[in-house]
């Protein structure tokens, strides 16, 4: 058995790496799905661009043909570029007053989504004020009331004789006075960008303290909403961006386009015209929408969850020999890396997802510590691989002076190489202990 593994291991490793050929290939497919998922032009062709510099020479995993292999690198670049996780709205600590206000173009859905926040916000116990600042059209103050009313929020307004930064001035007067914690501006749109919007805006800006301008862009604009997040953030400075009518048929390359020029966070996509349909924003869900190649990524998912459970097996049956050495260490490292994050292999390690108190739920590892980890990871790397091919292959031939090289020849100080042979040895240790576990009264069972 073991031997059948280790060559289904050596498969994975020599599958070849991706060619020039390969890579211009397939981009030209997944040109052709950004544009027409309506990218702008230009951040498509930088896009791709980038993704070639990436992609040329990348081992191919197994299970996957070079242009699955292509895609799915795309796909992670695609899910970096509109940022790695979802973000919120910053508020003021405590109880101070936080003002939003929405910008956009008319019928980007701003009016809507005011709602739509206030009524997540309320959820959250604060007690917000909707401000109606779009004073040219009667009709615009009227649907902020009954969408206000709806919600079970408080609308304030003046009609529309006033001008919206003095209506805005007002209106936070109104709020200290009355203990609303969130003002949400509900401004005008135009129909195109136009100097008078944004004069409006900025006289705004200039009047009350804005701490949050959100950009509502309707995910239907396509290539123009390049140019449009593109001038808002250059006149007025935004601080994110909702994407609206998502629930449409649009594969919303707005959403990458926008997030590309302006580099401000995606924080809410709306879908639908219900005031509860607006969602938080998931990058990853946003790139396989944008690529369109569902089937393939699903492919791609099961490539991958194939290549760590073979591995996980391998190391397994090296465990139960107690053979782990520093090669074995140094992979699982790298591993980790290359599976995207700490808690991922956390979960993989035998005895840690299979004993109930210290399953996925009691080991939340947050992003702080997960860059920590990665830093000390990179160094352990630099000992490991600082080491010769004896004293990785034999633990036990560790002794003081080669301990002083090995830390002269990482940089490192001869303390952290201690720190990592400890690690090891308790590694080997406890990753020993789990195996005779699971052998003997079949209790703890590894996870693989
Ligand atoms: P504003 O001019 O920016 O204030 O836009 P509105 O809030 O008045 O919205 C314009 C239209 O878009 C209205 O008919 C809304 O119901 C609709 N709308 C807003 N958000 C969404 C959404 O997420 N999905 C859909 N399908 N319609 C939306
Ligand atoms: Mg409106």
């Amino acid at each position: 058995l073991t031997e059948k593994l280790q060559n289904i291991f050596k498969n994975l490793r020599s599958k070849g790496r991706l060619t020039e050929d390969d890579v211009k290939e397939a981009l030209k497919e997944i040109k052709r799905a950004l544009l027409a998922a309506d990218v702008s032009f230009k951040v498509v062709k930088d896009f791709i661009k980038n993704v070639q510099e990436r992609a040329v020479g990348q081992d191919v995993m197994n299970g996957l043909n070079p242009g699955q292999m292509v895609i799915k690198i795309v796909n992670e670049e695609l899910v970096k570029l509109m940022g790695s996780e979802t973000t919120e709205i910053k508020l003021q600590p405590g109880s101070a007053v936080t003002v939003i206000m929405m910008a956009g173009l008319q019928g980007a859905g701003k009016t809507t989504t005011t709602a739509k926040l206030a009524g997540k916000y309320k959820l959250k116990g604060k007690k917000p004020l909707l401000v109606a600042c779009d004073v040219y059209r009667p009709a615009a103050i009227k649907q902020l009331q009954v969408n206000g009313e709806k919600q079970g929020v408080e609308v304030f307004s003046m009609g529309e004789n006033h001008r919206p930064a003095n209506i805005a001035k007002a209106a936070l007067e109104h709020a200290q006075k009355n203990g609303n914690n969130i003002v949400i501006l509900d401004t005008a749109g135009r129909l195109h960008i136009d100097e008078d919007m944004m004069a409006e805006l900025q006289e705004i800006k200039e009047t009350v303290t804005v701490h949050q301008t959100i950009l509502v862009i309707d995910a239907m604009t396509g290539q123009d909403a390049v140019n449009v997040a593109a001038d808002f953030n250059n006149k007025i400075g935004i601080d994110g961006v909702i994407i609206t009518k998502l629930d449409g048929d649009t594969r919303g390359g707005a959403a990458l386009s926008v997030k590309a020029v302006t580099g401000k966070p995606i924080l809410y996509v709306g879908m639908g015209e219900k005031l509860s349909d607006l969602e938080q924003f998931y990058p990853d869900r946003m790139a396989s929408r944008i690529l369109g190649m569902g089937d393939v990524l699903t492919l791609i998912e099961k490539a991958e969850a194939q290549i760590d459970d073979e591995k996980a097996r391998q190391m397994s049956q090296k465990l139960k020999k107690a053979q782990f050495d520093y090669e074995d260490f140094l992979e699982s490292t790298q591993q980790m890396k290359n599976m995207g994050g700490l808690s991922n292999i956390m979960n993989m390690l035998p005895g840690i997802s299979g004993m109930g108190g210290m399953g996925k739920k009691g080991m939340q590892i947050n992003e702080e510590q997960t860059e920590l980890a990665e830093k000390s990871m990179a160094r352990m790397e630099a000992m490991i691989y600082s080491m010769t091919p004896e004293e990785r292959r034999n633990p036990d031939l560790m002794n003081p002076s080669r301990k002083h090289r090995i830390a002269k020849g990482a940089g490192v100080d001869i303390s952290e190489v201690n720190r990592m042979v400890k690690q090891f040895e308790n590694m080997k240790k406890m990753m020993k202990k789990m195996g005779n576990m699971g052998g003997k009264k079949g209790k703890f069972r590894l996870p693989f």
